[in-house]
């Protein structure tokens, strides 16, 4: 569907709504509003073959009120102008409100990398960044990438080396790109930190009785029946860790097919089938539905849409039954569907709220990186050791001895992962606190969607006021 669409329209619609219930000047709304630099790049490439390819590429920086910018990088087949401006777009307000401090960006590259050799998207990758590099679209302090669709920490790993090679100041060099692999300089917990993050907001969203309430739903991720497309990094952590926590996978849409079961279908077991045949079909037990799309329509309580965006347009909306939907993908919904669906009384959790994870966890890499220190390294045996003078004083005063292993378990000093894991729940909880206030508090009573637009239009007019640009 994508292409019929124009995404950055759809992303104007949602934060003109916003605009219009702020009581902001008309020049400074556009200004926030406005993506300000895109950069579109075409170089060639010699594949395998001795063939020469052109490539098509682009970066586009939608606001540097905060820097770096920062924003994922995409390799898909219909990467154009307009989805990567929108998706800049959207990193610009996911930053304020998660109170990350980034301007927003996001680069692409228009391939299908089934079509390419490990060694193609390497030469590919790092012909990118070089170009990125030759007009400063890339550095620690002034725009850094992290994977998007398509990309993972392989590419990551590409991009920082090359850099890296390039650079004048090799210092803070590896602060130039997050989700890179943990010897290269990554940070436990990035690669499944966006899943993560879809599960915390959804736990914290489904915890709150009063909107359960509303919605004709007990609280609670037990048991709620759960949908999701697309089982890439986003979808396949969201759908791990919702399962975990007593969710019901009752359909998974993939590329290839959708199969449903009202059951249960076992996440881990559907992958190993799909890495078997190739394919999500045939699951034993399940259903296999007539389309992909078909996924989205199936009896629910959650949809995860997971995969790429204009999934879920004004044709197919009426036809959605989930209650929840949880966008763990970036524009899965396009403006007009999003309207049809809460008249319908469904409650919407935006895309720049719910999948901010990745870029909250590629902060904490960026700080460790120019920190040059992992984190939990000055701390570990500090607290370890305060925690059990804790538990000898109360061991002492009731007399009871704890055994060697429940020791072992009380005193232990937090690892990487824990404060990150930590740190990104924070993160996930109260964005959503702050953004439901501004829901419950403004008198035009808006959408999430809308609150969060709200939320991120206030943080950003304040940054622009501390530089003294709007005084
Ligand atoms: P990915 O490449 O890891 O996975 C995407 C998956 O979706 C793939 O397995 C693909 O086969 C599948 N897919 C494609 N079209 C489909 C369709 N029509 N139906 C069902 N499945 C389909 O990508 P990702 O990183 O998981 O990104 C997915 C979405 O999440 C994108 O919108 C991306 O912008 C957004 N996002 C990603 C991150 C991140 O950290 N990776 C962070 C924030 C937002």
């Amino acid at each position: 569907m994508t292409g019929h669409v124009s995404f950055y329209a759809q992303v104007t619609a949602n934060f003109d709504k916003a605009a219009a219930l702020t009581q902001y000047p008309k020049g400074l709304l556009d200004q926030i509003k406005e993506c300000n630099s895109v950069y579109r790049m075409a170089f060639p490439i010699e594949r395998d073959n001795g063939d020469i390819e052109v490539i098509y590429s682009w970066r586009a920086e939608h606001s540097q009120h905060k820097l770096p910018t920062k924003g994922g990088i995409r390799f898909a087949p219909d990467v154009n102008e307009d989805e990567v401006m929108a998706l800049a777009a959207l990193m610009t307000y996911k930053c304020a409100i998660v109170d990350v401090p980034f301007g927003g960006a996001k680069g692409g590259i228009k391939i299908d990398r089934r079509n390419y050799s490990q060694s193609e998207l390497e030469r590919i990758t790092r012909r990118y960044t070089y170009e990125l590099l030759r007009k400063n679209f890339i550095g620690p302090g002034i725009d850094v990438p992290a994977p998007d669709y398509g990309t993972g920490p392989k590419e990551m790993s590409w991009i920082a080396d090359t850099y890296s090679t390039l650079a004048a100041d090799k210092l803070d060099a590896m602060g130039c790109v997050t989700g890179k692999p943990i010897p290269q300089g990554g940070v436990r917990g990035r690669t499944e930190a966006t899943g993560r993050g879809v599960y915390f907001g959804v736990r914290e969203c489904v915890n709150l009785g009063e909107d359960m309430k509303a919605l004709g739903l007990s609280t609670g991720v037990s048991g709620k029946r759960v949908v999701v497309q697309g089982l890439g990094n986003v979808g396949y952590h969201a759908a791990k860790f919702l399962q975990e926590a007593g969710a019901v996978l009752v359909g998974l849409a993939e590329y290839e097919g959708a199969i449903a079961n009202p059951d249960g279908l076992d996440l881990e077991q559907v992958m190993a089938h799909r890495r078997e045949t190739k394919s999500i079909l045939n699951f034993k037990g399940a259903t296999n539905l007539p389309n992909p799309q078909a996924a989205l329509e199936l009896d629910c309580d959650i949809l995860v849409p997971a995969a790429l965006e204009n999934q879920i347009t004004k044709e197919n909306a009426p036809r959605v039954l989930a209650k929840v939907i949880a966008e763990g993908a970036n524009g899965p919904l396009t403006a007009e569907a999003g309207e049809i669906l809460n008249q319908r009384g469904a409650l919407i959790l935006p895309d720049m709220y719910l999948n901010a994870g990745g870029v909250t966890v590629s902060y904490f890499e960026w700080v460790k990186n120019l920190s040059h220190v992992r984190f939990g390294r000055m701390e570990k045996r500090f607290e370890e050791r305060a925690y059990r003078k804790l538990l000898q004083a109360s061991e002492s005063l009731t007399g009871k001895k704890l055994t060697e292993a429940e020791v072992a378990e009380y005193t232990g000093g937090p690892s990487e992962e824990d404060l990150v894991n930590s740190g990104l729940e924070e993160t996930m909880i109260s964005s959503y606190r702050q953004i439901r206030e501004v829901r419950l508090k403004h008198p035009a009573k808006p959408d999430l969607r809308t609150a969060a637009f709200i939320s991120a239009i206030d943080k950003i007019v304040t940054s622009y006021n501390d530089l003294g640009i709007f005084p």
